[in-house]
Order: C-alpha cells, then sequence, then structure tokens
C-alpha cells in the first residue's frame, strides 16, 4: 500500500478542484472556503459538474446531502444522478441548485417543538469548508441542516457561528499586537476516540448491547484491567488486521489517522488523528465513529462507542484537543520566544483561564448524557467538577502575577508582560496531570470529559464560543487603552486574579478535591438531569446571544432536546433491562433452582445425605434473589408508567435520574449476584469475562 497515493483519493479537495474546474471557477469558490463569501449559481453549477464527473468516475451512482441533525449521528438521503432523455436513457446529471440546497422531511429529527409552529420542511444547505466525498458509490455533501423560517436544526451550523464569533474577536486582538498579515483565525481540535472491540457472536446474544451500546448485567469478571498488561500491549493479528484496514479506508477519505493503540481496559482501544480545523475535525469524527463500525463488522467484531459499555471496567472518552491558529500557521496558543509573542500568549492563555471558569456549567452540559454520567467521576475520568490545569511553571507564573510580583523562573529576570525583557515562558509538554478535565499540555488545551459517543460539535460550540465572548471584552478594554502595554498587563493580572480559583494542579479524583471545589465555589452538577437545564441560564442566553451563536428561541428548543435525549435514552435502558429480567434472568434462574430441587429430591430418594446442606442452602439464596428481583423489576415498571405521565422535560429527566436508574441498578445487583452462582450453561447471555476476552 502507497499511503500518500491511496491518502484523500476520495476527497474532493483542493487540488482535485484546482485540477478540474476552470481557473475562475476555482479562485470563486476558494475565495467562498477562505472568506466565506457567497457562491453564485453559476460558480455552483460549474462545481457540480465537475463534481459529479469525478464521482461518477470513483463509481458513484448517487449522491447525499450530509448533515447532522440534533439526534447526535448524521443523517443521510441519496438520490440517484440519473436524469431521464430522449429514447428511454439516462444521463448522470448534477445541478448547482442540488448541489448547494437539499429539501428533507424535517419532521422527524429532533427540533424540540420549533415543528409544532413552523412547517415540517427542512433544508440543507453546503457546507463549502468541509470537503465533498466518495463512499460506498455515493457522494456525500457535507451540509448544514435548517427550518424553513430559518431556525437551526443541526449541530454543525452553531459550530460554524462559533467559529466565525471566534475569529471576529481573535482578529480584533492580533490587530492589537501589529499582526496585521492574518486574515482568519481558526479553533482546531485533534480528537482522541477511544472504544472497545468485541466478537460479534457475543454483541449478538446480548440484547442490551443491541439496544443500548452497554451491557445492563454482568458480574465483576475474574481478570478485569487489575493487571495493567492491556495499555500499550502488543497488538492481537485479528485487532492489528481490523487497525490497518481501518487506516486505510480512513486516510482514502482524507483523514489524518496517526496513532493507535490499546487502551487500559481488556478489549479496548484508541484511534488519535493529526488535529485540523474544527468543522472540518467534526466532520471527520463522525466518519471515524461510522467507519469503526462497519470495519468491525467486516472483521466479525463489533465496535462499541458507548462511553460505560462495561460496569467496574474502564470507560471510552473522546479527548478534544483545542486551539486557535491563524491562516498564516500560528498556533495563538503557543508560547513564543519573545516579549511580545509572551504577552499575546499570556492573553489568550487568560482568555481560556476565563472562559472556562465563567462557562463551567456550559462546559459541563455540553457533555452530559446518560452513557457519560457513569463515567465521569467514576475514577477513570475527571469529575463532574470543571477544573484547569496549568503545568507546575505556568502556574508559579500565574502565582507572581496574581501577586503582583515579578516570576524569576529558572534564574531569568522577569518583567512585565508586553514590555521588553520577559522571560522565555516555559514550554510545557511533559507535566501532565492525566486527572485533569481540561489541562494546558504546551500549546492547546485537552478537554477531557467529552465522551466517546459525542459528536465534536457540542462542547466546541461551548469552547469556542465562550472563549470568543472573553476576547470581545479583551478587545473592548484593550482598542480604548491609551497605553496598550500596561493595559495587557493590568487586564491580565486582574483575569487571573478573578479566575483563580478555576485552576487546580492536583488530583481531581480524591475526594478532598470535593469539598475545595465546593469552597472555591466551583459548580458541580453531578448528572445530566441536574447540568442540563443551565443551558438556558439567562447569562448562557446572553452570551451565545452576544455571539450570534443561538438566539434564546434555539436556547430553549435544544435544552428540550438534550432533555428529551436523556430521559429517552434512559428508558430504553429500563425498559431493555426489565426484559431481559423478566424474559431472560427470572426464568433461567428459575429453571436451574429446579434443577437443584431435582437432584437433591433424587439424592433422598437415594439415601444420599451428603449435599444436601449445599444444595438447600444455594436454593434457598437463589429463589430468595430471584424473588427479590421480580419484586424490583416490578417496581421499575410501576416507575416506568409514571415517567410517561410527566410532561415537563426537566421534571422528566430528574424523574429518569433519580428514581429509574436506580431501580434500575437494583434489579441488576440481584441479576449480578445470582450469576455468580447459577451453573454457566443455564445463564441467558455470555457474561464480562467471555465478552472482554472475545477477540
Ligand atoms: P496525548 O499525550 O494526549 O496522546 P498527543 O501529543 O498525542 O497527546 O496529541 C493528542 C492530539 O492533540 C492529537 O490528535 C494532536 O493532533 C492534537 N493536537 C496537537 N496540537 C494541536 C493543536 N494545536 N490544536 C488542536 N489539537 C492539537
Ligand atoms: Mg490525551
Amino acid at each position: 500500500m502507497r499511503v500518500p497515493e491511496i491518502f484523500a483519493s476520495n476527497v474532493f479537495n483542493l487540488q482535485v478542484m484546482q485540477e478540474r474546474l476552470p481557473k475562475e471557477t476555482y479562485k470563486s469558490l476558494k475565495k467562498t472556503i477562505d472568506e466565506g463569501s457567497a457562491l453564485d449559481a453559476g460558480v455552483a453549477n460549474v462545481v457540480a459538474n465537475a463534481m459529479k464527473d469525478w464521482a461518477v468516475e470513483k463509481g458513484a451512482t448517487h449522491y447525499t446531502h450530509w448533515f447532522q441533525p440534533m439526534t447526535g449521528i448524521t443523517a443521510e438521503k441519496h438520490d440517484s444522478f440519473i436524469t431521464p432523455v430522449d429514447g428511454g436513457k439516462v444521463i448522470m446529471d448534477f445541478s448547482g441548485k442540488e448541489l448547494v440546497m437539499g429539501e428533507p422531511d424535517a419532521s422527524s429529527f429532533p427540533s424540540g417543538g420549533v415543528r409544532a409552529t413552523f412547517e415540517a420542511r427542512g433544508y440543507t444547505a453546503w457546507d463549502p469548508t468541509s470537503f465533498a466525498f466518495v463512499k460506498d458509490g455515493t457522494l456525500y455533501i457535507p451540509c448544514a441542516f435548517f427550518s424553513y423560517s430559518g431556525e437551526v436544526l443541526d449541530k454543525k451550523t452553531p459550530l460554524l457561528k462559533s467559529m466565525r464569533a471566534l475569529n471576529d474577536q481573535a482578529l480584533r486582538i492580533l490587530r492589537l499586537f501589529g499582526n496585521t498579515k492574518a486574515k482568519r483565525v481558526y479553533s482546531t481540535v485533534g480528537a482522541e476516540q477511544e472504544y472497545f472491540l468485541i466478537d460479534e457472536s457475543m454483541y449478538q446474544r446480548r440484547k442490551d448491547l443491541k439496544y443500548t451500546g452497554r451491557t445492563l448485567f454482568g458480574a465483576k469478571p475474574p481478570k478485569g484491567q487489575e493487571m495493567e498488561d492491556h495499555y500499550f500491549g502488543a497488538l492481537k493479528t485479528r485487532v492489528g488486521a481490523y487497525m490497518k484496514d481501518l487506516d486505510e479506508e480512513l486516510w482514502k477519505l482524507g483523514i489524518l489517522a496517526k496513532t493507535k493503540h490499546n487502551e487500559v481496559a481488556p478489549a479496548q482501544h484508541e484511534l488519535a488523528p493529526i488535529f485540523t480545523n474544527t468543522n472540518i475535525a467534526a466532520d471527520q469524527n463522525q466518519l471515524v465513529m461510522e467507519t469503526m463500525k462497519r470495519v468491525a463488522q467486516r472483521h466479525g467484531m463489533r465496535c462499541l462507542l458507548h462511553e460505560k459499555p462495561f460496569d467496574g471496567i474502564n470507560g471510552s472518552g473522546k479527548h478534544n484537543n483545542w486551539s486557535m491558529s491563524t491562516d498564516t500557521g500560528l498556533n495563538l496558543l503557543d508560547p513564543g520566544t519573545t516579549p511580545a509573542e509572551n504577552g499575546q500568549f499570556m492573553l489568550f492563555f487568560a482568555a481560556v483561564i476565563a472562559a472556562v471558569d465563567e462557562y463551567q456549567d456550559l462546559l459541563r452540559l455540553s457533555v452530559a448524557s446518560v452513557g457519560n454520567d457513569h463515567r465521569l467521576g467514576a475514577n477513570e475520568a475527571p469529575p463532574a467538577i470543571v477544573s484547569m490545569f496549568v503545568g507546575e511553571e505556568l502556574e508559579q507564573v500565574i502565582e507572581a502575577l496574581e501577586r503582583g510580583e515579578i516570576y524569576e523562573g529558572k534564574g531569568k529576570n522577569v518583567m512585565k508582560l508586553g514590555v521588553d525583557t520577559l522571560p522565555e515562558l516555559p514550554k510545557d509538554t511533559t507535566d501532565r496531570n492525566r486527572t485533569s478535565p481540561f489541562a494546558f499540555t504546551g500549546n492547546k488545551f485537552e478537554f477531557r470529559m467529552v465522551g466517546s459517543s459525542f459528536s465534536l460539535s457540542g462542547p466546541n460550540i461551548v469552547i469556542n464560543a465562550a472563549v470568543a465572548d472573553v476576547l470581545r471584552e479583551f478587545a473592548d478594554t484593550l482598542e480604548k487603552a491609551p497605553d496598550f502595554n500596561a493595559a495587557l498587563h493590568d487586564l491580565v493580572v486582574e483575569t487571573i486574579r478573578k479566575h483563580r480559583r478555576i485552576i487546580f494542579n492536583g488530583n481531581n479524583y480524591s475526594d478532598e478535591w470535593k469539598e475545595e471545589a465546593a469552597r472555591r465555589g466551583l459548580s458541580n452538577l453531578k448528572d445530566s438531569a441536574e447540568a442540563l437545564p443551565h443551558f438556558a441560564d439567562e447569562k448562557n442566553i446572553a452570551m451565545f446571544e452576544r455571539m450570534k451563536v443561538f438566539t434564546r428561541r434555539e436556547v430553549v428548543t435544544r435544552t428540550e432536546i438534550m432533555l428529551e435525549n436523556y430521559s429517552k435514552a434512559a428508558v430504553i435502558e429500563a425498559l431493555t433491562a426489565s426484559e431481559m429480567a423478566k424474559r431472560d434472568i427470572y426464568p433461567a434462574v428459575s429453571a436451574y433452582v429446579r434443577e437443584l430441587c431435582a437432584t437433591l429430591e433424587a439424592e433422598k430418594a437415594a439415601g444420599i445425605d451428603a449435599g444436601e446442606a449445599a444444595e438447600k442452602e444455594l436454593i434457598a439464596s437463589l429463589a430468595a434473589d430471584n424473588a427479590a428481583m421480580y419484586f424490583q423489576v416490578k417496581q421499575l415498571d410501576e416507575l416506568l408508567a409514571r415517567e410517561k405521565a410527566i410532561a415537563d422535560a426537566a421534571a422528566q429527566a430528574k424523574f429518569v435520574a433519580d428514581k429509574i436508574i436506580p431501580a434500575m441498578q437494583a434489579v441488576r445487583a440481584y441479576a449480578d449476584e445470582m450469576e455468580a452462582k447459577v451453573s454457566a450453561k443455564c445463564w441467558p447471555f455470555p457474561t464480562y469475562g467471555e465478552i472482554l476476552f472475545s477477540v
């Protein structure tokens, strides 16, 4: 395999555009891509035709507008290129109009009530900043999705808007530092994707995996991740073949899959791509997740992307590495080597600190879901409390600034920011705090609370918008300042004094931190039901409106959708648990009890005393647990009936979190207890040990 040859071979990227489009058309499209200017109809027609010819050469017969509705996954509707012509023949045809705009029926996508008052019609519009590609005989056109009345119905449009907001404000700051070269500022993301691989036969025998993506029952196996022998361990042949195949598919789609390795838990792995612009990273991560699942099936396996497929075993996250970069390739979170660069770095750095502190609640809820609730705070992932790690040396710089003092780091003199002799700031890429939810790692921040199945859009909309809003305040202050350097210094010091509480360099998994965080007044939204309603807090609506990312109405409807998604997912889990308990576990245990009773009777008839005590004890304990489980399931069913009657989405989510999930947990506790006692051949589905070591 020649990687450079296959790389992006299925992508209609700049190189292909340049080769296939007339010069003027290419220039005009490039301008649209770079500057977001409108695309005229003539250009669209030429582009569409070239795209179609290219796609047909790649074997495509269909095209689809590819978008990201509020379900968190992507949606597509395939149309063929065929157009009838005289003589009962067809030609392959694709117009500019078809490229630029689509009209899928929006009525079956979550809209949080938008569709109740407006038409069901939805529109998709081409996002030319994310390249079209060919996959499985179809040309995919990345799109935004909105309603007839212009209300945004997807995750991509607000992401693009948040990037625009960040661009506008960051450029204001750069101009103040005399940077006239940069034309655009992009946020960049590299997402490390964790996943599990299990054998297909195991998956097929677990209703819970099929319906909910995670196991709802399962006793702890004799061997889990205790030996820590899986992390970075040698890849098994089958996994190696899978990863090779996966890389190849991703490379063809122009995705820079770079690193792959085994993770901590048995059967757990990770894939990391090289970072790129956030909207592209978000699109590509959707493709990564989808391709992971598809390729796994080809290899007789299933890829699990759930945040917590196995209780008691590490779950999966998606570390969101985030930074800001200019179109000239300057990373704004890279500490520089000259005083001016350092002043600029400190300002952008302080802006992120302020944004994370100011919008802790938004960051927390941007990663809230039924799945991620099992992970956050479970001693394998950051707690529900948002805090930041900045590394030892930057911490000292900050401490000195906070005291209004001068930091004398490593024998160097330190002066005021932005003035002649600032020190070389440490470029700290080694000092990591693995427990921190939001860690500075040298030249980027790593947001570690994101769950493995999440779309990258939600968390990055929040980060981009919040940082943009802080940069707006900064720019307002600095643009008016008579003495720029003095104002810069004061602004950085003031910001750090005000937001110092969000920085924590200790162990985030410890109980002391929870107490300390409470003393500092940091928010601690323990689960999704508690976190999600804060999306519509006035302060948050105001920020989103200022940054033109969401309207008030969009925030309100989105809050509703997120709460509904949460409750629905939890209810599906509860219904699945109830069904498995009633139809699989109860009958299996009762059959085994009957078998034990028959043995007991047979022994008695034969006059054998030995074994009687053991059998009686086992029968009694299993019969008691099975009965207790039965009544617990009954209670769960009653709660599920009550949940349906609750109208308010927040109240419903709270009921789910406080009543249904604990009831489901109680059912599980009985089942897991019994699993450990029942004959292996009687148990109705594969155990944790069998699943985790199936590949
Ligand atoms: P880790 O130790 O967490 O695995 P790595 O150095 O391997 O860290 O980087 C993890 C991810 O961070 C990669 O996907 C990488 O592309 C991404 N990354 C590096 N620099 C940036 C940046 N400036 N902006 C966004 N992501 C970045
Ligand atoms: Mg990482």
